[in-house]
């Protein structure tokens, strides 16, 4: 800043990608003394937890909550269907499809990969000769990630169900919602989704803590035919608990339990339709400034075709320094934080500093959006990094319903 004062004091905005921000009904929720775990209300409550966590995620089938973060949840899935030697392959649209490959890679599955870049959606025609050179139905599952975080790429998940089914290969369809579930539009049994796997600190608002594996009929199936899983990870316990103690394999969550309560207390009341339409709303604001200030500068939306872009976050390219240099000048001044770019450079690659992505997951809203993108225009002034003017007219149609 030209002059000596700050602007920084005040609510910050943590505006990366996940975790998110924490609602203060989750806050105040989570705000307790510690409960007993063994009989009365937090038996009651996490009860009732579970059916609204399958209205969230459009399944019919079942839910296992665990202590962990996602990479836990990734785990935890494979743990249940995926046997050291099986096969699984994983078409990759970014560094999180790499992630849980590399996951399946360390628990002894033979993982073939099929990598699509870091910009752009798998190419379901080579999903589709891959699944059909598999005559023995060798691959036992397809990982695959619905919104790759790193890359702000949104997959086609329906699509891959009806490449699955066109090649007659009974996969298990697995999807990591992570970064999607609760800001956009996912059907788990309508798209024919065999497990899928969330976590409590992006779209669900809850602080890191809490992965969720959700699964169907299917999938149970391919488990009770595992030769072994591993006791912690097992979800059969889970979904049928003899005693409160089974359902999460020793202590309760307590605390994160409080907050997804109230967590899914705001879902709901909002309305699945209205949560993905405002996740969608903002998202469309924030490309619209991006292509305005690209129009006279460096900055770019990593995802040209708007159909593949996430609600939910958005990676941009502006070139080394700038994106480390707007990053840091928007937090100091401003309060404002911004995620740092994943997947695209190494960090001690220069280029590292040429990325930076936008979280806009769950307690997002209009004024906070317009507080984002004006905190950058601001911080492009600041800087001197050349761009085009009139992003914040144009995100400000877009909010306003055009
Ligand atoms: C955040 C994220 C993960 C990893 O979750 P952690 O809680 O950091 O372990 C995995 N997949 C996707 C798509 C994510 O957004």
């Amino acid at each position: 800043m030209k002059d000596d004062i700050t602007l920084a004091q005040g609510r910050g905005y943590l505006a990366i990608p996940g975790p998110s921000v924490v609602p203060e009904a989750v806050l105040r929720a989570m705000h307790r003394g510690a409960p007993n775990i063994y009989e009365g209300e937090l038996i009651e409550m996490t009860h009732g937890l579970f059916p609204d966590l399958k209205r969230v995620a459009r399944t019919g089938g079942h839910a296992a909550i665990y202590i962990c973060n996602g990479h836990g949840a990734w785990e935890a899935a494979l743990a249940n269907v995926v046997a050291p030697g099986d096969r699984v392959l994983v078409p990759s649209s970014g560094a999180f499809a790499q992630g849980w490959a590399e996951m399946a890679r360390g628990m002894g599955a033979e993982v073939e990969l099929l990598d699509f870049g870091r910009s752009g959606p798998w190419d379901m025609g080579r999903i589709a000769e891959v699944l059909r050179a598999d005559a023995a139905h060798r691959f036992k599952a397809v990982l695959a990630v619905h919104v790759d975080t790193s890359s702000s790429v949104r997959n086609d998940i329906a699509g891959l169900r009806r490449v699955l089914d066109e090649a007659g290969h009974p996969a298990l369809l697995m999807v990591d919602c992570i970064a999607s579930l609760a800001c956009e539009r996912f059907e788990m049994d309508a798209w024919g989704v065999d497990v899928m796997v969330a976590g409590s600190q992006k779209g669900l608002m809850v602080p890191p803590g809490l992965g969720f594996v959700f699964f169907n009929d299917r999938a149970a199936e391919v488990r009770a035919a595992m030769p072994r899983v591993s006791r912690y990870w097992d979800w059969a316990p889970r979904v049928a608990p003899e005693s409160f103690y089974q359902y999460f394999a020793g202590t309760a969550p307590t605390h994160h339990l409080y907050g997804l309560r109230a967590a899914l207390d705001m879902i709901l009341a909002e309305g699945m339709e209205h949560v993905w339409a405002r996740h969608e709303r903002l998202a469309r604001a924030i490309w619209a400034a991006c292509e305005v200030w690209g129009q006279g500068g460096p900055l770019a939306l990593n995802v040209a075709d708007p159909a593949h872009r996430s609600h939910a976050v958005t990676a941009l390219r502006i070139g080394a320094p700038h994106g480390t240099a707007l990053r840091n000048w928007v937090e100091s001044h401003l309060g404002l934080t911004l995620g740092i770019g994943l997947g695209m450079a190494a960090p001690d690659d220069p280029q590292w500093h040429g990325h930076f992505r936008l979280g806009h997951m769950g307690h997002v809203n209009g004024h906070m959006i317009l507080g984002l993108l004006g905190g950058i225009e601001a911080g492009l002034t600041a800087l001197d990094i050349p761009h085009g003017h009139g992003a914040i007219d144009a995100a400000a149609e877009v909010i306003a319903g055009g």
